[in-house]
């Protein structure tokens, strides 16, 4: 397995600490800023970690062993930090793999330099096009919404659907302030990932902006493969509810009562095969299992995290009763998002879709 430096790994561990005292002094209204934690992650290295130089540019060499242990830690002590570094650690990956040498040179200077990436795929009103023009440019209309970190991803990999159906990535600067509508983000949870629109109207680039083929971008096992690290960052909050219930029943001396155990014990249950699930999906998606299967399984990670998410968010608030419901109590800003972020695309197709190819595939699973 490839590691990752000791001086990586003990940037993490600062990082994370730093974090967790400036998460839990903030407030989490709509103005909830990350300003403080993304700089604590770029001055402990923690965006250039993903990244193997080499030569000018770089490899994406993040292996899951080491990054899924660092996603599950921020989600644990903030969700909205932990999506805009998962969709970070996504655009570089694809970066890596599909980006020109001196895409790759740029792209490495910039996030040295603290440059935060995303990922911005969701089509706002109208949708994202791109039309060709002269002198080798494009010129950009529509929208992208639900696009988390505006304001504070630089450069985001946007893909667009072209004619022929092919999706077709284009790596854009998208740090100007007059494109971001924040207003649309007006969400009960994940305030503070300023997940809004970005408006691309009347912006050119040029056709070198285009990151690799089309449908580059469809390639598994890192399109719905990729769903793994968001699952890893859900699970960090699906742990940290499971240990608030328990040391919420304690201190109120209501551990003991039989049902509260048993809340318990179905907690841990569902946090334990949601663990296990992401663990395996990292290994598949980032070990080298065959494509097709690595992310199926990534996306079934997915789901067993989503009703994981809910299971336990659901006995959590029977469990603890009222308490659990006042603004200042350490589970209602993890349970706010927790279940505002579980609401990911499509969740009846990715269950539909990949049951009917896991279906086709049990003695590979089952052994
Ligand atoms: C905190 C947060 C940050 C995000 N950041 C980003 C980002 O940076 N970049 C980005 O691209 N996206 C981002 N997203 C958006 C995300 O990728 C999804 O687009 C979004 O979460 C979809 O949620 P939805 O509930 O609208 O899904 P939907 O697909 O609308 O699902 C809602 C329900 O409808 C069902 N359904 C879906 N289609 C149909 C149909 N045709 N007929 C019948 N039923 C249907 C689903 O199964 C589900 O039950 C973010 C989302 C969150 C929550």
């Amino acid at each position: 397995m490839e590691e990752l430096s000791s001086e990586i790994i003990d940037g993490s561990f600062r990082a994370l600490a730093e974090i967790a005292l400036l998460a839990a002094a903030r407030a989490d209204g709509h103005e909830a800023d990350l300003t403080a934690e993304l700089e604590a992650l770029r001055r402990h290295g923690c965006l250039a970690a993903p990244m193997r130089p080499e030569g000018s540019g770089f490899a994406y060499a993040y292996p899951a062993a080491r990054s899924l242990p660092f996603f599950v830690a921020l989600g644990s002590v903030d969700l909205s930090l932990g999506r805009l570094f998962e969709g970070h650690a996504n655009a570089l990956q694809l970066v890596a793999l599909f980006g020109r040498a001196d895409q790759k040179a740029m792209v490495r200077a910039r996030v040295e330099r603290g440059a935060l990436l995303g990922v911005w795929g969701a089509d706002g009103s109208p949708p994202f096009a791109v039309e060709p023009i002269e002198g080798d440019r494009l010129r950009l209309t529509g929208a992208k919404r639900y696009a988390s970190g505006l304001g504070w991803v630089s450069l985001a990999l946007v893909p667009v659907t072209e004619a022929d159906g092919r999706l077709q990535l284009l790596l854009i600067d998208v740090d100007e302030p007059s494109r971001l509508d924040f207003s649309s983000w007006n969400m009960r949870g994940m305030r503070a990932s300023r997940s809004g629109t970005f408006r691309f109207d009347g912006l050119e680039i040029p056709v070198s902006a285009r990151l690799g083929g089309p449908d580059d971008y469809r390639r598994e096992p890192f399109f719905m493969g990729g769903i793994w690290r968001c699952a890893a960052v859900q699970l960090g909050a699906i742990e940290r509810i499971v240990r608030g219930l328990a040391d919420g029943l304690r201190e109120t001396g209501r551990l003991d009562h039989p049902l509260q155990s048993a809340r318990v014990g179905e907690a841990i249950l569902a946090a334990r095969d949601a663990r296990l699930q992401v663990e395996a999906a990292a290994r598949a998606v980032e070990g080298g299992e065959e494509a097709e299967l690595a992310a199926s399984l990534a996306v079934f990670a997915r789901l067993r995290v989503e009703s994981a998410g809910l299971a336990v968010i659901a006995l959590a608030e029977r469990g603890l009763g009222l308490s659990a419901f006042a603004e200042d109590h350490p589970l209602a800003r993890p349970i706010r998002d927790l279940s505002t972020y579980l609401r990911q695309a499509n969740p009846d197709a990715a269950l539909l879709d990949h049951a009917r190819r896991l279906a086709a595939r049990l003695p590979e699973i089952f052994g």
